[in-house]
């Protein structure tokens, strides 16, 4: 009989709630599936014993409690403001405290004992992001054998990194509890290789996989994609994006607001495209940007510098009848988002770094294939790894920038079109349906943790 999935993450999806490529990604990809998902639940309780059952018809979704301080501490402490940080290379953001360490552990060795109450012999679990590194190996001290496998979906840090951490070998040996580690682009792998090459209890086998500690770990990258034929059919309804002032050409970006995705250099860039314009165009930068973690501090300081930097923008070169940064600090339905997308001469993705950006897959997806507009796609996210036939940029290079826009806004038809073709091609390969089959096969075929235990 064919054991259920069981999935772990942090967010469990609401229907009015579809922000974060995590959660777009994994609600597609448990609708193919059945299974159980388990994720933190949106309300803090300071009785952790509640797990509450949201029901479900494709599959089912349990949610645990977090407490007020575990939300602090667990959350948007170790979380977001030690992990995050350390993945996106951002070590001067990190921020040490024991407290969070220990309610990081807390937290996932909890899960843990829910995973272990609920598991059946035949499940295998599928374990995501950077919120759970230690659920695998809280999960094994409790016996379970099962299958389990983890995936990443930020950037590996690097080396040195995660030198930063007050326990960087605590990272590896967490991770080594799980039979498959996925991760998002083969620079991730080596990334990751790296780190276990470098750890004397690290012993690699024949066919790449790693020994740690008696236990066999397979690390292979998995670049996530989204649903595209179904994004392509949203984007392809007739209904005006725009109310009545739909700018004539525009450019679009859309991300949650973090320090991560390059915001102050876009906004830079697209001010230094304006200066050298052609003579009488106004063309316009839509950028769609929802506040996340707002408590952190981080991201208070990185919403005041766009403010800052969207009104000098303005000031500069607004005219009575031409606003050229439209700046939307709000989130937008799904359909709508998909027709914008089309209607936008060029997408700017300037991630100083990503584990892919789903944004450049949806815009991609969402062009009229004989009217196509060009991806601006930095090097640093994931996605520019296969999506080559972007206008690729440096996001730390405002000049860089703006000659991107100036390319792409001037692009002829004929290589507009191919481009696009070859872009839709990789999207198409990476089709979130085929990422997790991908996953979960080569999962099922890894050793289980019983094929090693000894004989007595
Ligand atoms: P991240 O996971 O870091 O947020 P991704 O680009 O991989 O970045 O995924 C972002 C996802 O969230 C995409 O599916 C995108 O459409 C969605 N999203 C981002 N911003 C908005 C917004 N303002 N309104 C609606 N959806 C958004």
């Amino acid at each position: 009989m064919a054991g259920r999935l069981i999935v772990v993450s942090n967010r469990i999806p609401t229907d009015d709630n579809v922000s974060g490529g995590l959660m777009v990604a994994l609600h597609d990809a448990l609708g193919y599936s059945g299974g159980i998902w388990i994720g933190a639940h949106s309300e803090t309780s300071e009785n952790t014993d509640d797990i509450v059952d949201l029901g479900g018809t494709a599959y089912r979704k349990l949610a645990f409690r977090l407490t007020d301080e575990e939300l602090q501490n667990y959350y948007l402490g170790y979380a977001n403001s030690v992990l995050w940080p350390l993945c996106h290379r951002r070590g001067d953001l990190v921020e040490m405290n024991s407290d969070y360490q220990a309610a990081y552990r807390r937290v996932n060795a909890r899960v843990a004992r829910i995973l272990s109450q609920v598991i059946q012999p035949d499940d295998i679990v599928w374990v995501h992001d950077y919120h759970f590194l230690p659920l695998g190996a809280e999960m094994r001290r409790l016996g379970v054998t099962n299958r389990v496998g983890f995936f990443l979906h930020v950037p590996f840090p690097s080396l040195g990194d995660l030198s930063v951490l007050s326990q960087p070998q605590e990272f590896a040996a967490d991770l080594a509890s799980y039979n498959l580690i996925g991760l998002q682009t083969r620079a991730d792998v080596a990334r990751c290789l790296e780190m276990y090459r470098a750890d004397p209890r690290a012993e690699f086998m024949n066919d790449g996989s790693i020994k740690f500690l008696d236990r066999i770990t397979s690390v292979r990258s998995f670049p996530i994609g989204i649903d595209t034929k179904g994004f392509a059919l949203e984007a392809q309804q007739n209904e005006q994006p725009f109310g009545k002032q739909a700018p004539e050409t525009f450019l679009i970006g859309v991300d949650r607001l973090d320090y991560s995705k390059g915001l102050p250099n876009r906004f830079k860039g697209f001010a230094a495209y304006l200066q050298r314009r052609p003579d009488g165009s106004q063309p316009c930068l839509v950028q769609i940007a929802p506040p996340t973690r707002e408590k952190v501090r981080a991201y208070q300081d990185i919403t005041r510098e766009l403010e800052e930097i969207a009104g000098h923008v303005n000031g500069s070169f607004a005219e009575l009848d031409w606003t050229p940064l439209r700046y939307i600090h709000r989130s937008v339905p799904r359909a709508r988002l998909a027709r914008l997308y089309r209607k936008a001469r060029a997408c700017l993705v300037t991630s100083l770094a990503d584990g892919m950006n789903l944004v450049a897959k949806e815009y991609v997806a969402a062009q009229d294939p004989e009217d196509p507009g060009v991806l601006i796609l930095s090097r640093f996210a994931g996605a520019a790894e296969d999506m080559t036939q972007a206008v690729l940029i440096n996001p730390y290079d405002i000049e860089d920038i703006a000659r991107a826009i100036d390319v792409a806004l001037a692009m002829p038809l004929a290589e507009r079109k191919a481009r696009n073709a070859a872009l839709l091609q990789v999207v198409e390969a990476t089709d979130v349906s085929v990422w997790s089959q991908n996953f979960l096969r080569v999962l099922k075929a890894c050793p289980a943790d019983f094929d090693f235990a000894p004989f007595f």
